[in-house]
């Protein structure tokens, strides 16, 4: 029995829906396994600058800072797309300020969903990867300046910054099925060029027991979608990883089924990976499983509590066995009856 402080950034259009979804089944976790979570809510994005005239106000950052975990909704939308201040500079801020310097995104396409992507079933069926994102280096976070007619992005990434989200790629992988594809650029540029030597000494030191192998990110936009079996976990750098997770989300059919977890040295922050989805926001249409596999790996990697964690995975599959969807995957229920039969579920197993 334990207490622990999560603090809730619900954000953007569906972000106050599925954040709400996230604490409800913290909450049944917590009835049913005797823990204590309290909550703090604080603002982030676009609701932010509205409110503060700041996407990341000073006392979220002090109530980040502070957490055992953060759980956030999404950010953005286009009330504030030509705006200066951006909602996604909050994402960008707490990303620099906990330390989260990699980010996990797990996809699985179980056989039995196969049949919802958009690919060949035969193709995806029984596809688990992890992409382990670099999140705080490289091209995001480099110095930009602009003159008229010409702009200027820098790229940097020290051996530090790789070898850091390497090892993570390389822990998750001895948990898993051992094997690690690491992802650049290295025929044409150099940060790339250090990655991929970076990681090859890194395995040889202290991972050679995984096996290790490397990618050009161009060849690799198409293996994932031609052979996604093939792979257990990648990893990459900032941008690279941006695009090849989103590109790797459409797998299972819907987005709203995938969740992350951004690690660093210090407290872990939890988002699913869809964005704040304004097309349905406010009618109870979102789906909050990808919030809620976000929260089991809350429970997993910041708090210690896996058995909880497998709990909260058993719901959520038993709940889909059931048929009891979502719009996005072909059900007819809202958003919050879901997230309700989840929490049955969670208490029912028990
Ligand atoms: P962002 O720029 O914040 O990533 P986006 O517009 O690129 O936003 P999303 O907000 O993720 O992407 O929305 C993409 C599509 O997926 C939209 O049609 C949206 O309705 C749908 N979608 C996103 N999240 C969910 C969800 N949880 N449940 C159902 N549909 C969703
Ligand atoms: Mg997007």
């Amino acid at each position: 029995m334990s207490t622990f402080n999560i603090v809730v950034l619900p954000g953007d259009g569906i972000g106050p829906e599925v954040a709400a979804a996230g604490v409800s089944a913290l909450k049944a976790i917590g009835e049913v396994y005797g823990h204590t979570f309290n909550f703090e809510e604080k603002l982030i994005g676009g609701i932010a600058i509205d409110e503060r005239n700041d996407p990341y106000p000073a006392d979220t950052d002090a109530a980040c800072q502070a957490a055992d975990a953060v759980l956030l909704g999404a950010v953005g939308g286009p009330k504030w797309d030509l705006q200066p201040k951006r909602p996604e500079q909050g994402l960008l801020a707490v990303r620099k300020s906990m330390g989260l310097f990699a980010n996990l995104r797990p996809m699985d396409v179980p056989a039995s969903q196969a049949f919802r992507s958009p690919l060949k079933e035969e193709i995806v069926s029984g596809a688990d990867m992890l992409i382990v994102r670099e999140l705080t280096g490289g091209l995001y976070f480099g110095k930009q300046t602009r003159t008229e007619d010409r702009a200027v992005d820098e790229c940097v990434y020290t051996v530090e910054e790789i070898e850091r989200v390497a090892r993570v790629a390389f822990e998750a992988a001895r948990k898993r099925r051992n094997k690690v594809t690491s992802v650049d650029k290295a025929n044409v540029i150099e940060t790339s060029r250090l990655w991929r030597e970076t990681v090859i000494k890194l395995h040889k030191a202290e991972y050679a027991d995984v096996e290790l192998e490397h990618a050009l990110v161009d060849s690799m936009a198409m293996h994932l979608v031609t052979r996604p079996k093939a792979f257990d976990v990648i990893v990459t750098e900032n941008m690279f990883g941006d695009i090849l997770s989103d590109l790797a989300s459409v797998l299972p059919g819907s987005i709203g089924l995938l969740g992350s977890a951004s690690l660093g040295s210090g407290k872990g922050l939890y988002e699913p990976i869809h964005g704040s989805a304004p097309d349905i926001a406010g009618k109870d249409l979102a789906n909050p499983i990808g919030t809620l596999k976000s929260v089991a790996m809350m429970l997993r990697f910041s708090l210690n509590l896996s058995a909880e964690a497998d709990a909260l995975d058993a719901a959520i599959e038993a709940v889909i066995k059931a048929g009891q969807l979502t719009r996005d995957l072909g059900g007819t229920l809202a958003g919050s009856e879901v997230t309700k039969a989840i929490v049955a579920q969670i208490h029912a197993a028990k």
